[in-house]
């Protein structure tokens, strides 16, 4: 299929099949290849609708490691309705993948219940900032082994005033790690937060 083209593992090509997916998007056909191919840091504009999820999650839960506990993928999203269809999007996708444990953490539910399914070990967290910053601050999540961290709706995230909560969040990932943004627009803001947290990234318009 075109999506085998693009260098998906069958774990990911049986799930497509299951989701009823036929061809790949336009954002997914550009960004899947190249963040499967290298560890780069990637912008990409792109709105709603796109297939944007699936662009960064074939790629980030290809490159996990599930047989690990350790929490490799983070992906900040600016609210928790999109924090939750994240999370269900990750988990169709990931069906195959034995062992996988994505989580979502997001304000306005209980923190305990949260803190324990962590505990469990994620290998991908899907957060609002506030939240995250909080439970990262409260030693309830460590994200010092990330190597996939995921901006989406960069300028949402913004607007919302998410940017002390995110600077303080990627403070605690490593150094080394791929970070790959995605917004529908690109204001000064959203260009200085790429500036700020990547270095010389490939870029995706669509
Ligand atoms: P998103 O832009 O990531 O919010 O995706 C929008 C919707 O399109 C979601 O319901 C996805 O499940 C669906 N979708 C994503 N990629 C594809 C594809 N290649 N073919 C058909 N539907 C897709």
């Amino acid at each position: 299929t075109a999506f085998k083209a693009l260098g998906l593992d069958e774990q990911l090509l049986q799930a497509i099949t299951d989701m009823g997916f036929e061809t790949p998007s336009e954002v997914q056909e550009e960004a899947i290849p190249l963040l499967l191919d290298e560890d780069r840091d990637l912008v990409a504009l792109a709105q709603t609708g796109t297939g944007k999820t699936a662009a960064f999650g074939f790629p980030m839960l290809q490159k996990i490691d599930v047989e690990s506990r350790t929490t490799q993928g983070l992906i900040l999203s600016p609210t928790r309705e999109l924090c939750m269809q994240i999370t269900n999007e990750m988990k169709a996708y990931g069906k195959y993948k034995k062992g996988l444990n994505v989580v979502a953490i997001y304000g306005g539910a209980s923190i305990t219940d949260q803190a324990r399914n962590i505990k469990k070990g994620a290998q991908v967290i899907v957060a609002t900032p506030g939240r995250m910053k909080d439970m990262i601050s409260r030693r309830m999540i460590d994200i010092s082994k990330i190597q996939y961290c995921v901006l989406d709706e960069a300028d949402e995230m913004l607007n919302m005033g998410f940017y002390e909560d995110i600077t303080e969040i990627l403070s605690h990932s490593p150094e080394e790690k791929s970070t790959w943004l995605f917004s529908a627009t690109m204001p000064k803001e959203v260009s200085t937060i790429a500036k700020k947290f990547m270095h010389d990234p490939l870029e995706v318009t669509v």
